[in-house]
């Protein structure tokens, strides 16, 4: 039986590692690609390579920011009253569309998962503390995904940011259990963040 050239089983193996491609589609997609022209490729590869370049990590909340302010930070378009705490900066645009949330955001970057080597230094909670006592802020918003590891890392927040005396709520659990935030619909996500409730 012959195999496919050793440069599509490449392509196969990188487009494997995005989420929900399995053997089948990957092989589909990078038949497909051997189908573009030359300077489309060329075009994409170039995309694929200055990602990091071009995007960066604000240095205050976490959020993907390009060259200039942060967007997340604006202080004169925002609710500097409320923070919303959130694993990935995806989650900010979920949040975004909803178009019900006008706080602040910052990125944990994970979640706590002992298992995954993910402990509590790995969620530089000072940097939340920091931000807590450099603003006037009186509500945060955990808006974690209703898992295991969202779960334990709520109330580990829960339990650090107590003695601040700030308003802490997580987003309502009509989120369905085990779900993560980034198959939530729109309706369901508005939902849960109008009726987020004190943990
Ligand atoms: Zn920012």
């Amino acid at each position: 039986m012959s195999r496919y050239p050793q440069a599509i089983l490449t392509l196969i193996a990188y487009l494997k590692k995005l989420p929900g491609v399995g053997t089948k589609t990957s092989e589909r997609c990078a038949f497909e690609l051997l189908s573009w022209l030359e300077s489309e490729l060329q075009e994409f590869s170039v995309h694929i390579k200055d990602l990091k370049e071009e995007i960066e990590s604000c240095s205050i909340c976490g959020c993907l920011k390009e060259e200039g302010p942060c967007f997340f930070c604006d202080q004169t378009r925002r609710d500097t009253n409320v923070l919303c705490i959130i694993a990935s900066p995806k989650a900010a645009y979920l949040l975004e569309e909803t178009a019900y949330y006008k706080g602040l955001y910052h990125v944990l970057g994970t979640l706590l998962s002992p298992l995954e080597g993910k402990h509590p230094e790995d969620l530089h909670l000072d940097k939340v503390i920091e931000r807590l006592k450099a603003h006037e802020i009186k509500e945060v918003i955990i808006a974690l995904d209703a898992t295991l590891e969202g779960d334990t890392t709520a109330l580990y927040l829960k339990e650090q940011l107590a003695p601040l005396e700030v308003h802490i709520t997580r987003l309502a659990l009509g989120l369905p259990m085990g779900s993560t935030l980034d198959y939530i619909d729109q309706n369901t996500l508005s939902q849960a963040l109008a009726g987020r409730q004190p943990i």
